[in-house]
């Protein structure tokens, strides 16, 4: 596709139906409780393989009760642990029915019982040896490291340390999203060496078939998973479509849109919201996937993505050589029109969080008047999208707010426009049914956190808050 051949904008026909109403909520919470049944009943499988193998029974003194503790721990770390991969490893059947950030909420709310089980059963074991040896704990240390499946048990350790540590946030700002990232990477090795051990020494698996079993089965089941979504299905996609970077348009002093073309792209899986991992295949980009919302609604000609200059990788986006192929990931998220309960609909975007909230307003079915477009804004001279938000809004008889300048008070996420309002009132004059629509909000953390308190004094349920985060 050439510059010339670029459509000045192509809109996609709107949805022509959508369902609404409160069943699909009903409908969600179901899939989800089914999902964290399952879950605890794979901790409860933990415990009852603790009590067949003796539970509290056996204790009788400090080196029987720290052996208890030990096989507890380390049956509900471990279990904890490969939850917490599924969780992350964009599973389709996962992020469905909690979003890809809902899960990676979950996955970090696991890290510290996950590192303080596992430290538990470390130290447990460690002094039970000890005691038992009637050495001290150094030297107990050292002698076991001399058993290799305890060597590799206790690198798994360490590994596992220096993963939740650097997670911590202090640990996290100091570093750059890369360099986070391959240590985290470092979590599978972590899992995949203490196998051994598990198999070989854990009192309440070794010699015992059926237990055997279901370990081997839930390591299986989380390994399969991880490789087929995270690996196999990308990379085939990736291989089947053939994208490329066709064109890139200056949307604004500090944005720009990339068009990507290839094949296949009548059948493509996104819906207007949603978001892919891009992983522009250069010798120095390839290793590094970046989230991006696409920015109009797939068309089976291009997809396009609009990408702010916000760091050293998007900064070289703005100027990526055309011809560039892309492999991509996806299409991930719930910040769709599938989520959608009510007739009425208020969109409302900050900055780069415009993208999804541009498809939104391009495809949602909707009359006139059914969806109300605020856009948030430093200077409406220079946003981006703004002229395609304004046709959009324009030809779909949509009211479209652009807030434009420096914030009023502090904690406000609206401009200061002299009035001296409060927010919440000043966005129910520009959405006077936000009470009972769904309120759909992209942009920056903070922000969206002040805009959906706002949201929320205007009455509007959370159940029909829908936000994206920007954040990882
Ligand atoms: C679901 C989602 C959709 C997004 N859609 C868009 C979009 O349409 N347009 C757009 O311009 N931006 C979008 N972003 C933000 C974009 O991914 C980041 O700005 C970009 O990854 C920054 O990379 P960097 O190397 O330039 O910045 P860095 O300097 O490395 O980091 C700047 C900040 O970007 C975030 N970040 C960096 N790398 C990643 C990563 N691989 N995954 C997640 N966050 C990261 C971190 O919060 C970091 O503090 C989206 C983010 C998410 C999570």
């Amino acid at each position: 596709m050439s510059n010339t051949q670029l459509p000045q904008m192509r809109l996609v026909e709107p949805n022509k139906t959508v369902r609404i109403g409160e069943r699909k909520i009903v409908r969600i919470k179901r899939a989800q409780d089914i999902i964290e049944t399952i879950a605890w009943s794979i901790v409860l499988a933990m415990l009852v393989m603790f009590l067949i193998d003796g539970g509290l029974k056996g204790i009788t003194d400090l080196p029987t009760a720290l052996g208890a503790i030990s096989r507890i721990t380390s049956l509900l770390g471990t279990a904890l642990l490969l939850i917490q991969m599924l969780l992350i490893a964009r599973i389709p059947w996962i992020d469905k029915f909690y979003g890809h950030d809902g899960a990676t909420v979950t996955h970090k709310k696991l890290g510290k019982p996950v590192l303080y089980l596992i430290s538990a059963h470390f130290l447990a074991s460690l002094i039970q040896y000890a005691i038992n040896d009637g050495k001290d704990v150094l030297t107990t240390l050292w002698s076991l490291m001399t058993i290799q499946d305890l060597l590799l048990a206790t690198i798994s350790f360490v590994l596992m340390l220096v993963v939740v540590i650097t997670s911590l946030n202090f640990a996290r700002r100091a570093m750059s999203y890369e360099a986070w990232f391959f240590v985290h990477l470092t979590a599978y090795i972590s899992v995949a060496v203490a196998v051994p051990h598990i198999i070989s020494t854990g009192s309440d698996v070794a010699g015992k078939p059926v237990q055997t079993i279901i370990w081997v089965a839930l390591y299986l089941f989380v390994f399969l998973n991880v490789l087929w979504f995270r690996v196999i299905i990308p990379v085939r996609k990736s291989y089947r479509k053939q994208l490329v970077l066709a064109q890139n348009v200056r949307e604004s002093s500090d944005t720009t849109s990339l068009y990507l073309t290839g094949k296949h792209l009548k059948k493509i899986e996104a819906v207007s919201g949603q978001f892919y991992f891009l992983r522009f295949m250069t010798p120095t980009q390839w290793w590094r996937p970046h989230p991006f919302s696409i920015s109009a609604a797939p068309n089976g000609e291009y997809l396009r993505f609009t990408i702010g200059d916000r760091g050293d990788d998007t900064k070289l986006m703005q100027n990526i050589p055309l011809g560039t192929p892309v492999a991509i990931e996806g299409p991930y998220g719930l910040f769709t029109e599938e989520r959608r309960t009510k007739e009425k609909v208020v969109l409302i975007a900050s900055g780069i969080g415009i993208p999804p909230i541009r498809t939104l307003a391009e495809s949602m079915a909707a009359r006139p008047g059914d969806i109300t477009v605020i856009y948030r804004v430093r200077n409406g001279e220079d946003a981006s999208l703004l002229a395609e938000i304004k046709e959009i809004c324009s030809r779909r008889g949509f009211p479209l707010h652009v807030v434009e300048g420096p914030r009023g008070a502090k904690t406000s996420w609206l401009n200061n426009d002299g009035s001296g309002n409060p927010d919440v009132a000043r966005l129910t004059i520009m959405a006077p049914h936000v009470s009972e629509a769904d309120v759909y909000i992209c942009g920056p953390q903070v922000w969206t956190e002040s805009v959906i308190k706002s949201v929320r004094k205007a009455g509007t349920p959370l159940d029909n808050i829908h936000s994206e985060e920007y954040a990882w």
